[in-house]
């Protein structure tokens, strides 16, 4: 198994956001990145950086003009507002979004949805770079390997075609998934992360060529909200390609694997030729953002289950934050998808 992952990706160093009304400690913390890369190591996965694909395959998924902004955004606001306060938005606009203004404040806003992407000196680096994890990985599965991991961090499954969104700003595993549309005429991009796939929805909700399919708890009830309702199933060319596979909160191992299954067999109906795994480990029973109950042996029947599909596969990490079993998780499922893939 091919892996990428480049060390500027560790770059984004976010401190607080704010959740229930208070300022946290912010959960997307390079140190998920380390340990991820340590347990990679001590397991004899080669690292490999990635190549520099440039900013097309980022604006293939991506409003260019979204993506345009990002390079020099904290520079400008820490011009603005100086070098100690947070760069997050404290503005939207509604629906009626009206137009994108030129001040920085009123420009986060526009771009961002919420106020867990904070900008930090590091952010633009961390996030092309991760970006350039993901363009490789499929490079490399189109190329001639069986399965790829890109180790992305910052994740991307948040981010929407032009916003930020719940730690994410470039939407790696869509942008992996458009990058396989090169080489295989029907691609599907499963996300087994605890939250909805909402910014890939939101990015594929009208394409029939890439199937999506994302097991999460009910948005009415469970961040991040909004999206990922089980009657959205996509429209006009991609009517039918999209599948939300609801679990109850609390969700068992057991019922989480029934639930896989289900994504699975709609993969299978779709007929795709090639599949990209949003990979968080945050269903976890001991994840600090827990929601269902899955195991280290969970995550590797998940992993065989993934890979018995037999498609040329790239894995995309997301989310799964700094709990006891992040490590055990991540081997789990690494090293089973591995050995299923020889
Ligand atoms: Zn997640």
């Amino acid at each position: 198994m091919k892996v990428f992952f480049d060390a500027r990706q560790l770059g984004h160093a976010p401190t607080t956001y704010f959740r229930r009304g208070a300022a946290m400690p912010h959960q997307e913390q390079p140190q998920r990145a380390e340990i991820l890369r340590d347990m990679l190591l001590a397991n004899d996965f080669a690292i490999t950086a990635p190549a520099d694909n440039g900013l097309d395959p980022i604006k293939a998924v991506h409003n260019p003009d979204y993506v345009d902004f990002l390079p020099d955004a904290h520079a400008r606001f820490v011009e603005s507002a100086g070098p100690d306060a947070l760069a997050i938005p404290t503005m939207h606009p509604g629906l009626r979004r009206g137009k994108e203004p030129k001040d920085i404040h009123g420009q986060l806003g526009w771009w961002m949805t919420d106020t867990s992407t904070p900008l930090t000196a590091g952010t633009w680096d961390a996030a092309y770079w991760s970006a350039q994890s993901a363009i490789s990985a499929a490079d490399a599965v189109a190329q001639d390997a069986r399965a790829s991991y890109a180790l992305c961090r910052p994740p991307g499954h948040h981010a929407m075609r032009d916003c930020a969104n719940g730690f994410c700003f470039f939407n790696n595993a869509c942008i992996a998934a458009e990058r396989l549309r090169k080489t295989y005429g029907k691609v599907a991009l499963i996300d087994v992360d605890v939250h909805t796939g909402n910014g890939s929805l939101d990015i594929l909700y009208a394409r029939g060529d890439i199937f999506f399919v994302s097991l999460h708890p009910d948005p009415a009830t469970y961040p991040t909200f909004y999206l990922g309702h089980a009657d959205e199933t996509g429209e006009g060319e991609g009517e039918g390609a999209s599948l939300n596979i609801l679990l109850e909160q609390g969700a068992s191992q057991d019922d989480v694997l029934a639930a896989l299954d289900r994504a699975l067999e709609a993969i299978r109906g779709f007929g795709a030729e090639a599949l990209v795994v949003s990979l968080g480990f945050d269903m976890a029973a001991d994840d600090p953002l827990a929601a269902v109950q899955v195991y280290p042996e969970g995550f590797a029947e998940m992993a065989r289950r993934l890979a018995a599909l037999d498609l040329p596969t790239v894995l995309v990490q997301e989310g799964g934050y700094l709990g006891p079993s992040l490590a055990d998780n991540a081997r789990s499922f690494l090293t089973s998808f591995r050995e299923a893939t020889r």
